[in-house]
């Protein structure tokens, strides 16, 4: 096979539709046994052409190695990009085993590419003098991925980052496997009635998990479909203490004696010491400085301002929210509520307030009607047009549509909105090209992007319908689709989300969450699925209230976690008490006084072994940020409900179209005409200046 590296355009139509570049992709085509000479072919090609631009007389020139690099990388990508997704939605036994063994050489690949320390040297000599801005930026991230990424380091600190990085791995794998064997090892057995108010589906997944065991009884365990509904529903507080306590005490040193090994406390303090030095070693005074550097926050400082600014004003609020969960504690006769109480209190309370069932909510929303009311919210505010079109698909579920804007093709996208076997759960956004003038023909490629989702599809008798939830989440991945296909931006790099900071990604998918809430944008997507009628007015009524239900509580919660994230990652040395700072930023925050034996540090998963270090405080960064452009649109609404299409236009020119290619702060500021504040979050979470009296 010779893919060579110069011009994809006159390559004759390929056997292989992985190797066929063209445009919309063959994806019904793709077999399994058309991976491995496709990856094997692509992978020469791209290390072919990294050979050819490390030669010392190849010019360190940003639109040579464009061409020559970032061309055959780039088909690279994107039959890996067709494949990993095939593997996601259309998942098969010879797939998954030609995917396996691909995978290594491809990641491989991608590890040598990005800390190549040669490459970083010809992208630093690169003149940036006639250099478009956009390219600029390009640049300059390309060099910052290189430097985080270890490619500067020399010698002796070399050998020390590699082993750091060893280091971490393993050490986050253990964290992690701790909390699951930790999970995992505990069960309770209880009798029948110690699970008075379960509901039924949990009590009979109790007794069939002591069954398999070959016990009698009910075995509770600490997996979140059993300790979840034991918290909100069980009327025993004995057995709602004994959770509680198993729960909040895993894999630390106060879980009960058999369950010590799990003990999570020297594995925190060896990863915060590891980060540390991996932080001295790029040159960063701390692991949060390292953090923050691809991100739209500036500095641990800034950040921490930010959440007790927050917590501040959440913090009457979620006075008043304890206040009335103790009002209605002494009305169940719960006289001193411990903390194994409160979650159950407040369901009940807020059973007794809000009740509306999901299944109710659900009649309202047929699948079409709600997709035919975005598609005219996005027409009316972007002033583009949405039609479907046909082109090769997987699954005859999938449909394929055109964004114009006039006779000008803008994007495409691809909808695969309902769960089937094989198709991996959960909904998301992924790219299968991005916009890029093209180096090699000189030709504008325009943006193509993936939307999946897993909504319930329409049964024999029934049409599709979706929760209120299945309505965010499509308005939410749309969001990201729109910041991907609207981008105007030409350098590929930077164009649509590439490149975008971090915390800031989720801002227009967050953004479009909110017309999910405006009566004027729901109540016409409405259409009840038996009596045709719209939603009536008292009911969306009682679902917004029941939204911000406890939000003072719920900030401070989140607010705890990002601050204990933010203040453990931005110390001058290692913190070795973790379970003391946490204690201290508990009594700083938190309205609702937790037990002393609480170690809820041990089992921080999305900071001790995920992605989110020092970039918890992320969710609420992103939430000011979409709640405060979404004011925009609230500000210059007609009385009618009507949106100005002029804001529009601005969020467009301002936030969408440009993307990553300049710092998310100054779009932001071009948008809002001044930085981004809390205000907007906090009124559409119910808490406004004046604490209600209600
Ligand atoms: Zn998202």
């Amino acid at each position: 096979m010779n893919a060579n590296t110069t011009t994809p355009a006159q390559a004759p139509l390929q056997s292989n539709p992985l190797l066929d570049f063209v445009s919309p992709a063959r994806f019904d085509e793709v077999k399994a046994e058309h991976i491995e000479p496709a990856m094997d072919g692509l992978i020469q090609a791209a290390q072919a052409a990294l050979g050819h631009v490390l030669t010392p007389d190849f010019k360190a020139d940003w639109d040579s190695i464009e061409l020559h690099l970032d061309v055959p990388v780039e088909r690279l990508s994107r039959a890996w990009g067709m494949i990993n997704h095939l593997n996601a939605v259309m998942d098969s036994a010879a797939f998954r085993l030609a995917y396996n063994q691909v995978l290594p050489k491809v990641t491989e690949f991608w590890t040598q590419l990005g800390s190549n320390e040669e490459l970083f040297k010809k992208y630093a000599c690169v003149s940036t003098d006639a250099l478009h801005p956009h390219a600029h930026q390009a640049l300059k991230l390309a060099l910052r991925n290189f430097i985080l990424g270890g490619a500067q380091l020399k010698g002796e600190d070399q050998v020390q980052y590699a082993q750091v990085q060893e280091q971490l791995a393993q050490l986050t794998q253990k964290f992690s496997e701790n909390v699951l064997d930790a999970t995992d090892a505990w069960f309770y057995l209880a009798t029948r009635s110690e699970l008075d108010g379960l509901p039924e589906d949990v009590i009979q997944a109790a007794h069939e998990s002591a069954l398999a065991q070959g016990q009698d009884g009910y075995r509770m365990s600490l997996k979140m479909p059993c300790y979840l509904p034991v918290m909100q529903y069980a009327q025993n507080p004995q057995l709602r203490h004994k959770l509680y306590q198993a729960y909040q005490t895993r894999a630390s040193d106060q879980a009960e004696t058999s369950a010590l090994v799990f003990d999570n406390t020297t594995v925190m303090q060896e990863i915060l010491r590891l980060r540390h030095q991996e932080s001295q070693l790029l040159g960063f005074e701390h692991f949060a400085a390292l953090s923050l550097e691809p991100k739209m926050a500036q500095s641990a400082s800034e950040v921490i301002d930010f959440l007790q600014t927050l917590a501040r004003r959440a913090k009457p609020h979620a006075l008043q929210d304890l206040a009335d969960l103790k009002t209605y504690a002494k009305e169940m006769g719960i006289h001193e509520p411990q903390a194994w109480d409160w979650t159950f209190i407040g369901e009940k309370l807020k059973e007794a307030r809000y009740a509306f069932s999901e299944q109710e909510v659900k009649a309202y929303f047929p699948f079409e009607s709600v997709l035919t009311g975005l598609f005219g919210l996005i027409q009316k505010l972007f002033g583009v047009s949405i039609s479907q079109t046909q082109t090769h698909v997987w699954h005859e579920d999938v449909r394929f549509y055109n964004i114009t804007q006039g006779a000008e093709l803008v994007a495409q996208f691809y909808l695969d909105p309902f769960a089937r076997q094989s198709k991996r759960g959960g909904a998301w956004m992924d790219d299968a090209q991005c916009r890029w003038l093209r180096p090699d023909v000189g030709t504008l490629q325009k943006p193509i992007a993936h939307l999946v989702c897993n909504f319930a599809n329409a049964t024999s008798t029934t049409a599709a319908t979706l929760t209120h939830d299945d309505v965010i989440t499509l308005f939410h991945e749309f969001g990201h689709g729109l910041h991907h296909m609207l981008s105007k931006v030409n350098v590929r790099d930077v164009s649509g989300i590439n490149g975008v900071e971090w915390d800031a990604v989720e801002l227009p998918s967050q953004w479009m969450e909110n017309f999910c809430w405006e009566w004027s944008v729901v109540e016409p997507m409405t259409e009840h699925a038996l009596t045709g009628e719209r939603m009536p007015k008292a009911l969306f009524d009682r679902m917004l209230k029941a939204r911000n239900y406890q939000s003072g509580l719920q900030t401070l919660r989140q607010v705890e976690f990002a601050l204990f994230d933010m203040q453990l990652h931005s110390q001058a040395t290692p913190v070795q008490d973790v379970q003391a700072l946490l204690s201290g930023i508990k009594a700083q925050v938190s309205v609702i006084p937790s037990p002393a034996w609480v170690r809820s540090a041990h089992s921080f998963s999305h900071i001790f072994s995920g992605g989110y270090a020092a970039g918890y405080y992320s969710y609420k960064w992103a939430e000011v940020l979409s709640a405060d452009a979404y004011g925009a649109f609230e500000d210059s609404m007609t009385d009618r409900g009507d949106f100005d299409p002029q804001t529009g236009q601005r969020f467009l020119q301002e936030i969408l179209q440009v993307g990553g290619s300049r710092p998310a702060l100054e779009s932001f500021i071009a948008f809002r005409g001044r930085a981004p504040e809390m205000d907007a979050l906090l009124r559409h979470q119910g808490m406004s200046e004046t604490v209600p009296t209600s």
